[in-house]
């Protein structure tokens, strides 16, 4: 059924399913010939040009990483990758296998979390513990960093977990935390748990999207001790490793 809708989803005549750009993934370090879809399509995410959701053909065929996935990584690769003895402590929440997969190579000491909920079938290594993001059962200042790649989106309680990964996160670390936004509007909307899968499509532009944040979602979140730290990535690195060309990385430090 999966491979069917798979195919289904494949349009060889959109554009950028080939590779013109010859374009590598940065995780699996190989550079396919083409490019798998994702995302959903609906009407509000075209409207308000929601960047990070909305179909588009860039997971890489190889290691299925997708374009967010390959953002995030070229981050760590910064950081992380040539460092083999940093023996830092990093909580990652819901793990992109490609991206966790990567952590033996690297002198990461990784926890890996997720809530186990119906409807959804990811096939997690038996080491990633079944969390709350807003519960978490870690003692406070635990990590040296977190990853928290397009989850908030997911979560009712947004302000929850945002105190959450900030308690458990040391001063002076860092989180990850991307979600899909729209740089066209100043007001997040947010999903009523009245919503039907329809009314949460036509309203926040995902069924199992709980809001639709505005430009620079992050600002929300600054007040619970956050600072906002830029990571610029060139244009070139953009299209070479066929990332976002607009999307930040949202990197928080705690005050
Ligand atoms: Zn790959």
């Amino acid at each position: 059924m999966r491979l069917f809708l798979l195919i289904a989803n494949v349009n060889i005549f959109g554009r950028d399913f080939f590779n013109h750009d010859k374009a590598s993934c940065n995780i699996c370090q190989r550079k396919p010939w083409f490019w798998l879809p994702r995302g959903h399509n609906s009407a509000v995410l075209k409207e308000f040009k929601v960047i990070g959701a909305g179909p588009r053909n860039v997971d890489c065929p190889i290691c299925f990483s997708s374009d967010r996935d390959r953002l995030v990584y070229h981050y760590l690769e910064n950081r992380f990758g040539k460092d083999s003895t940093s023996k830092k402590s990093v909580l990652h929440v819901a793990p992109e296998k490609p991206i966790w997969k990567r952590w033996k190579n690297w002198d990461v000491q990784a926890t890996g979390i997720d809530k186990r909920t119906k409807g959804y079938k990811f096939s997690y290594h038996k080491s990633v513990l079944n969390a709350d993001l807003t519960d978490l059962p870690f003692e406070d200042s635990r990590f040296d960093m977190i990853i928290c790649n397009h989850v908030l989106e997911h979560i009712p309680d947004e302000y929850a977990a945002i105190m959450e990964l900030h308690r458990v996160l040391r001063t002076g670390g860092s989180a990850i935390l991307q979600v899909p936004f729209s740089p066209i509007r100043t007001q997040k909307r947010v999903n009523s748990k009245l919503f039907n899968r329809m009314q949460r499509i036509n309203w926040v532009g995902q069924h199992d999207h709980v809001r639709l944040y505005a430009n620079e979602p992050w600002k929300d979140w600054l007040s619970y001790g956050f600072e906002f730290i830029p990571f610029e990535i060139n244009r070139e690195t953009r299209i070479n490793y066929r990332m976002h060309r607009e999307e930040p990385l949202i990197l928080l430090k705690k005050l």
